[in-house]
């Protein structure tokens, strides 16, 4: 097994890492995370992967991330599709996750043929390894969806948010992300729905 454990405040940390380096406002509450700005303009200088909106995923491929052609790759219609901006984002920052968090450990044990993918409904494949044989810390797709979590809903936004009484659907226009994506959000830090 060549990925590490990584406990929720790791990969709170390396979220709220990110967004103070490239946009800070976010952590003051005052804007989203622009996570399509960041994967157009930084993702390169910061994980060595490019963004390409690719048309050639086969279909119910969402995303996915290449250590061999150091790539994130996402579906363009999903990109092109206003309507599934909400997803898009989640869907882009939890690619970030997999090129910040697992990348690099890749590249070291030159394990470049591993590849991951997101498909329908958040379940995803990975080629080498069946999830039911990762404990839960360990598992790169757990890691990767608390990363996006963290990143596009940082904790202490949130919870002023909750403070302030704002209703669930203010909060959800507030990240830009789907409803059932801030739910388990509150869950994973134990906030109530
Ligand atoms: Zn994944």
């Amino acid at each position: 097994m060549i990925f590490s454990g990584m406990s929720k405040n790791e990969i709170e940390f390396k979220a709220q890492q990110l967004i103070q380096e490239f946009q800070p406002d976010v952590l003051a509450g005052r804007t989203a995370f622009d996570i399509e700005e960041f994967c157009e303009l930084d993702l390169k200088n910061k994980t060595g992967l490019s963004l390409h909106y690719s048309m050639q995923l086969p279909s119910g491929i969402h995303g996915l991330t290449s250590a061999a052609d150091s790539v994130v790759m996402i579906d363009a219609e999903l990109a092109e599709n206003p309507l599934n901006r909400k997803f898009l984002r989640s869907t882009m920052s939890h690619e970030v996750g997999h090129a910040l968090l697992h990348v690099p450990t890749l590249k070291l044990a030159r394990k470049m043929d591993i590849v991951f993918k997101q498909e329908k409904s958040h379940s995803e494949k990975i080629n080498l390894y069946r999830k039911s044989d990762i404990p839960v810390y360990r598992n790169p797709e757990w890691q990767a969806w608390q990363f996006a979590g963290a990143l596009l809903m940082p904790k202490q936004v949130l919870e002023n948010l909750l403070k302030q009484g704002a209703p669930i659907w203010v909060i959800s226009e507030h990240f830009q992300i789907n409803i059932p994506f801030l739910r388990s959000r509150m869950r994973a830090l134990g906030f109530k729905n």
